[in-house]
This record gives C-alpha cells, sequence and structure tokens, in this order.
C-alpha cells in the first residue's frame, strides 16, 4: 500500500471493504503506527467516593498521529478489530499499561489497580494467556494489580474458551470486570459462569439516574445484585455532584466519571495521585 503519509487520515466505516482503497490505506496507517509507536494510554481515575482514595485506573488507548492530532479510540477500534490488528496493538496497550503501573507502584504511588480493555476479537488469539503473562514478567507488574475489562459480546463469543482463559486469568491473579453492564445481549447466566470480580455500570443508567426511575431502578438492581453475588460495582460516566451522590445514596462507592477526572496523560495522572497521598 503506498503512504501518503501526514494528514490523511479516513474513517472505518462499516461499508468499507478489504478491497476498498480506504481499507487498505488506514490498514498501512496503522500499522505504521504500530511501527512508531504512536498509540499511547490515557488513564481515568475510579474513585473510592467513601474513602476519597484512588480505586484504581482505567487505560484508555489513543493513537497520537504525526501531526499531534489525537484519535478516539472509537474512530479507531472498531476497525482494528474488524481487521485483527486489534491483536498488536492490544499488545502494546497491555505492556504499556503494566510498564506504566509498575513504574508507579515502584515510586510509591497510591495505585493498586489498573484496568485494561480487551476485545473479544484478542479472545480468539490462540497466545492471548501466554502473551499476558510473558508482559507480566517483563514489566514486574503484579498481576493482582491487573482488571481485565470485557464486554458481554467478549463473553458471548466462544464461550468455552473465553470462560477457560479468564479462569487462568483469575489463579494467576488479576481481576475481571463486566464492562458496559446491562447494554448487551447479556444473559444472566454469564454472571454464574464468568469469574467476574467485578460490574461496571453503563454509563447510559448513571446519566439518567436523576431524572429517570427506570433507570435509577436498575442502577439500584444492578448494585443489590452485584452485593448478592459478591463482586464489586463500578459506576461510569459521572460527571456531577449530584450523579455522585445519587449513586453513594445507593450504595455505589466506586465511581468513574468526569467529575472526578476525564482521562489524563500519564504525568497529569501523576499530578491527580499527588493530592490522594
Ligand atoms: P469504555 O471502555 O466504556 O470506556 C469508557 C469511555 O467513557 C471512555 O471513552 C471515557 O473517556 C468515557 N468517559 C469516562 N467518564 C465519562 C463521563 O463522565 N462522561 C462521558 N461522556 N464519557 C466518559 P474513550 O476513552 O473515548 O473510549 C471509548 C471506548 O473505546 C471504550 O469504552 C472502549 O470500548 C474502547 N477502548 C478504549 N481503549 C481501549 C483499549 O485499549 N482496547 C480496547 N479493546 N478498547 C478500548
Ligand atoms: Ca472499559
Ligand atoms: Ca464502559
Ligand atoms: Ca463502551
Amino acid at each position: 500500500a503506498k503512504n501518503l503519509g501526514g494528514n490523511r487520515f479516513v474513517l472505518y466505516n462499516a461499508t468499507m471493504n478489504r478491497q476498498s482503497s480506504d481499507y487498505v490505506l488506514l490498514e498501512s496507517d496503522l500499522n505504521q503506527a504500530l511501527k512508531q509507536r504512536q498509540f499511547i494510554l490515557h488513564y481515568q481515575p475510579q474513585m473510592n467516593s467513601q474513602t476519597g482514595q484512588i480505586y484504581g485506573v482505567e487505560a484508555l488507548v489513543r493513537w497520537q498521529r504525526p501531526n499531534g492530532s489525537l484519535v478516539p479510540p472509537n474512530d479507531f477500534i472498531p476497525f482494528a478489530e474488524h481487521s485483527g490488528l486489534i491483536i498488536p496493538i492490544g499488545q502494546q496497550v497491555f505492556a504499556e499499561a503494566c510498564r506504566q503501573t509498575a513504574q508507579w507502584q515502584a515510586k510509591g504511588r497510591p495505585l493498586h489497580k489498573v484496568a485494561i480493555n480487551l476485545s473479544a476479537r484478542q479472545f480468539q488469539q490462540p497466545d492471548l494467556q501466554a502473551m499476558i503473562m510473558q508482559i507480566l514478567e517483563t514489566t514486574g507488574c503484579p498481576p493482582q494489580a491487573v482488571e481485565i475489562e470485557i464486554t458481554e459480546s467478549a463473553a458471548m463469543e466462544n464461550v468455552a474458551y473465553t470462560l477457560r482463559i479468564l479462569k487462568a486469568f483469575r489463579d494467576m491473579g488479576m481481576s475481571i470486570a463486566l464492562d458496559d453492564f446491562g447494554t448487551g445481549f447479556s444473559s444472566l447466566r454469564y454472571l454464574k459462569e464468568f469469574p467476574i470480580t467485578s460490574l461496571k455500570i453503563d454509563q447510559s443508567f448513571v446519566h439518567d439516574v436523576l431524572y429517570e426511575t427506570k433507570s435509577r431502578a436498575i442502577v439500584k438492581t444492578v448494585i443489590e445484585l452485584a452485593n448478592n453475588l459478591g463482586v464489586a460495582v463500578i459506576a461510569e460516566g459521572a460527571e456531577t455532584q449530584e450523579q455522585v451522590n445519587a449513586l453513594q445514596d445507593l450504595g455505589c462507592s466506586v465511581i468513574q466519571g468526569y467529575y472526578f477526572s476525564r482521562p489524563l496523560p500519564a504525568d497529569a495522572l501523576e499530578h491527580f495521585m499527588n493530592r490522594y497521598r
């Protein structure tokens, strides 16, 4: 594929096919981005609103183009999943998140958990477990510090293999969060069968928690469900004090959202952590 370099950038859309020139160009751009390490991570704190302590951070990938612009994940992750490039991208993300976490812990920063997103597609990777073990070993990041975030769709494709891998992750000491809970084609059976350690309440429910009795009922019920299952619950997308109060009243203490902080580059997150020492 020819490389036009510079500012050219095409967005993936579902009508692209593997033969189209846009598809080939985006694929070659992402390959270039991998080689030149243009994928960077921002970290969003997850706060324990009761203690005021940092519970953990979620690592969120961005594509830093050579012109300096930051491409948000929703603009390239779907393409990366479709093309299979999510596998090498996911590997870089995992390695960087672990490297950074080990470094923060070595410096005595109050960081106990880093949450890393894994796509369904990554669970088709036969050496996923070996790849992760290798990264943990080379970075020195303790497995207890890693929380894998999966979505319901990831859990549902290839159930037997996913289940086996997730159990191995748990045996290694990692924890597992079910992301965007309530938005997928979920079955409560997966909650029972998968070795989940936390549920993330999707932002759509959190946004409406104050104004919609139905959303409030759903949030309340998911929190109770999590309590009854003995798993942690994290609410996502809290933007206002009122939402935080409502979530606390409903019994959810771990909260992630713009109210506390947007996702931040590593150095800015370090400043954030210094305020919570
Ligand atoms: P997600 O895993 O559900 O991540 C949460 C998204 O919500 C992030 O968007 C975050 O910036 C945003 N968010 C957090 N708090 C608030 C808030 O208070 N208000 C609003 N409006 N938004 C909030 P982001 O970083 O753009 O990521 C979008 C999605 O891209 C993620 O959704 C995840 O599905 C995917 N993604 C991001 N990083 C990775 C990655 O490393 N690997 C994979 N496979 N997917 C990733
Ligand atoms: Ca997530
Ligand atoms: Ca989510
Ligand atoms: Ca999402």
